[in-house]
C-alpha cells in the first residue's frame, strides 16, 4: 500500500513553468493566501541552465527536459518529430532560446474578436509592460522594474548587420524594436537575460518569493489527477518519491503544466471527450470535447549556408584557443557568444506583398548544425530558420494510456493545411533571395541545405517534410473562448467551462498561436490571470 498523506492550501498550482512561477509569486505576494506549487521536474541547479549557450546542454537532457516526440506525422514523411519541453523550475523558460517577442498587435485583437473580452492588444499591453524590466527604459510599449529582464545584444555581428542590409535591399525595413509599434522588419532580438545569465521565470519570479512562509514549492512532484466533487475542483493527487499525496484546494486548482500536459491531466481526471476517456476506462466526470484539441505549433525550415568567412560560432568552437577566449570573455565580462545563446538576429516579413502583415519569422543563427541544439558543423556556417507565423494546421493532444506517468499522444498535423505548405515554400524562397542580395551574398559560399538542386516548389516542400522541425511553440489545447464554441475549454477568465474552482493558465489557453515566440505571451497570460484570480478572492 502506498503511503498516503494530505495537506490543505488556498491555491494549488500544477507546474512551475513560465506561467506557474508567475502565479506562485503573485498569488502569495500579500501573504493572505497559502499556495502550493507542484513541479514534476527537479530544481534548476544545473549550471548550464543559467548560461545562455547552455541551451545545447539541456536540449536532449532527460533530467531537465521531457524529450517528447510527436506521433508519426503524415505530412512529414511519417517522422516522429522531437519535441523538447522544460522539466524543472522555470519549465520551458529554463531551457528555451531566450528570444523576447510578444507577437503582433493583431493577434490579440483576434483573440478578443473570437469572444474573449479583456484580451485585445490595449488590454494586454499593461501586462507586457508590468512583467518586464527593459534595458532600454520606459516607454509607451515598455516597462521597467518588472521581474523579467529584456536585454539588448550589445555586440554587433557582421552577419546580422549584413542581414539588416539585405532586408533593406529587398524593401524590408530595419526594425530596432519588434515589440513596439510594429513588428515588421529586421534587426537584433532582445533576450531574456540578466547581466549575462538566463532570466527564467524561476529566477525572475520564484527566487524572490521562495522565502515566503505562505508559499510551498515541491519539486519531483508529478500531479496525477484532479479530484472533482459536485462539479468543483477539490484537490490534486500527486506522486512524490513514490508516495501518493493529496493536496486539497480551499479556493482553486490552477493547471499550469503547459500545452501538452494540462490537457493530459484534465483527461486523466475525466474531463474531456467522452469517447476518448471511455476508451481508457476513465469515468467521464465532465464532458468537454475541446480538451486537447486545437493544437497549433510553429514549424521551422532551417536553411543553412556555408559562410565565406570564419566568423561563425562554428569557427569559434572548432578552435580550442577561441573557445577558451570565449569562455574567458564570459567569465570576466558576461558578454560574447556564451551570453547570447543561439539566435541573434530576426526578421518578420511578408512572403506576399499583398498581405497586410508579416506571415513569416526568420531566426538568424550565426552557427549551423543538423538540429537545433545538436553539435555544430565543422565548416563555417549560418542558419536562416524560416517559420510560418499563423499556421492553419490543427492537431491534438490525447492520452494514449490511463497511466498518468506515460506521455500523451501529440499530433500537430504539420503542413496538413495547403496554405501552410504554400507559405513555408515561399518563406524558403525568401531566405534564398536574401542570401542572393549584394549585402549578404559576399558571406555565402553556398547553400548547404536544402541545397542548390532543390529548385521546384515540390523539391523545397520535400526538404521541409524531411528536415522540418518544431520551433517549440505548441499551444492551444485548452482553448479560451465562449461556452458556445464547441472547442473552448476555458472562458475569458481562464475558468474551465462547466466546473468550479479550476482554471488553466499556460500556453494551452491561446485560442490561436501568436505571431512570434511564446514565452513572453505566456508570462503575460499568467500576470493577467493572477489579477483575475485575486480580484475574486474575498479575504
Ligand atoms: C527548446 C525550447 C526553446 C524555446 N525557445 C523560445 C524562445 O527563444 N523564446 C520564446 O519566447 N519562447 C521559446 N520557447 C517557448 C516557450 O519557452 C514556451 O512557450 C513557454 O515556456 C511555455 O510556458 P508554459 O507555462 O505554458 O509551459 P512550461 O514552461 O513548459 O511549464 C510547464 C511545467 O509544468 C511541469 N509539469 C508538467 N506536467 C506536470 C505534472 N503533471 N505535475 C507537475 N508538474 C508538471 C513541467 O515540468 C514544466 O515545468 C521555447 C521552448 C523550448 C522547449
Amino acid at each position: 500500500m502506498p503511503n498516503v498523506s494530505s495537506t490543505t492550501w488556498d491555491y494549488v498550482i500544477v507546474g512551475a513553468g513560465s506561467a506557474g512561477c508567475v502565479l506562485a509569486n503573485r498569488l502569495s505576494a500579500d501573504g493572505r493566501h497559502s499556495v502550493l506549487l507542484l513541479e514534476a521536474g527537479p530544481p534548476d541547479r544545473y549550471p548550464w541552465i543559467h548560461v545562455p549557450i547552455g541551451y545545447a546542454k539541456t536540449m536532449f537532457n532527460p533530467v531537465y527536459n521531457w524529450c517528447f516526440k510527436t506521433e508519426p506525422e503524415p505530412q512529414m514523411n511519417g517522422r516522429e518529430v522531437y519535441w523538447p519541453s522544460g522539466k524543472t523550475l522555470g519549465g520551458s523558460s529554463s531551457i528555451n532560446g531566450l528570444i523576447y517577442i510578444r507577437g503582433q498587435h493583431e493577434d490579440y485583437e483576434h483573440w478578443a474578436a473570437l469572444g474573449n473580452p479583456g484580451w485585445s492588444y490595449r488590454d494586454v499591453l499593461p501586462y507586457f509592460r508590468k512583467l518586464e524590466h527593459n534595458m532600454r527604459g520606459e516607454s509607451e510599449y515598455h516597462g521597467i522594474g518588472g521581474p523579467l529582464w529584456a536585454s539588448d545584444i550589445v555586440a554587433k555581428h557582421e552577419l546580422v548587420e549584413a542581414l539588416i542590409a539585405a532586408g533593406g535591399e529587398l524593401g524590408i525595413p530595419a526594425n530596432p524594436d519588434f515589440n513596439g509599434a510594429t513588428q515588421e522588419g529586421v534587426g537584433y532580438y532582445q533576450l531574456t537575460t540578466r547581466r549575462g545569465f538566463r532570466c527564467s521565470t524561476a529566477t525572475a519570479y520564484l527566487r524572490p518569493a521562495r522565502g515566503r512562509s505562505n508559499l510551498c514549492i515541491e519539486t519531483g512532484a508529478q500531479a496525477t489527477r484532479i479530484a472533482i466533487e459536485r462539479g468543483r475542483a477539490a484537490a490534486v493527487a500527486y506522486r512524490r518519491d513514490g508516495r501518493d499525496v493529496t493536496a486539497t484546494a480551499r479556493r482553486e486548482v490552477i493547471l499550469a503544466a503547459g500545452a501538452l500536459q494540462s490537457p493530459q491531466l484534465l483527461q486523466l481526471s475525466g474531463i474531456g471527450r467522452a469517447d476518448l476517456l471511455r476508451n481508457f476506462g476513465i469515468p467521464v466526470v465532465h464532458e468537454l470535447p475541446g480538451v486537447g484539441e486545437n493544437l497549433q505549433d510553429h514549424l521551422q525550415a532551417r536553411v543553412i549556408f556555408r559562410c565565406t568567412k570564419p566568423i561563425t560560432t562554428n569557427d569559434v568552437l572548432a578552435s580550442k584557443l577561441r573557445t577558451l577566449a570565449m569562455g574567458m570573455r564570459y567569465v570576466l565580462t558576461r558578454t560574447g557568444q556564451m551570453a547570447i545563446g543561439i539566435n541573434q538576429g530576426g526578421m518578420f516579413a511578408r512572403t506576399d506583398p499583398a498581405l497586410g502583415r508579416p506571415d513569416v519569422q526568420f531566426h538568424l543563427a550565426t552557427l549551423s548544425s543538423d538540429m537545433a541544439g545538436s553539435p555544430v558543423h565543422t565548416f563555417s556556417g549560418f542558419t536562416l530558420s524560416v517559420c510560418q507565423l499563423r499556421p492553419q494546421s490543427r492537431g491534438h493532444v490525447r492520452i494514449k494510456s490511463p497511466d498518468p506517468l506515460a506521455a500523451p499522444a501529440m499530433q500537430p498535423n504539420y503542413l496538413s493545411a495547403p496554405h501552410d505548405r504554400a507559405t513555408i515554400v515561399r518563406g524558403v524562397r525568401l531566405a534564398r533571395k536574401l542570401a542572393g542580395t549584394p549585402a549578404l551574398a559576399p558571406y555565402v559560399m553556398g547553400e548547404y541545405r536544402p541545397g542548390p538542386d532543390a529548385t521546384t516548389d515540390e523539391a523545397i516542400l520535400a526538404f521541409v517534410r524531411d528536415k522540418g522541425a518544431t520551433i517549440f511553440h505548441p499551444v492551444g489545447t485548452c482553448k479560451m473562448g465562449p461556452a458556445a464554441d464547441p472547442r473552448a475549454v476555458v472562458d475569458s477568465e481562464l475558468r474551465v467551462h462547466g466546473l468550479d474552482a479550476i482554471r488553466v493558465v499556460d500556453g494551452s489557453v491561446m485560442p490561436t498561436l501568436v505571431s512570434g515566440n511564446t514565452n513572453a505571451p505566456v508570462i503575460m497570460i499568467a500576470e493577467k490571470a493572477a489579477d483575475l484570480i485575486l480580484a475574486r478572492a474575498v479575504p
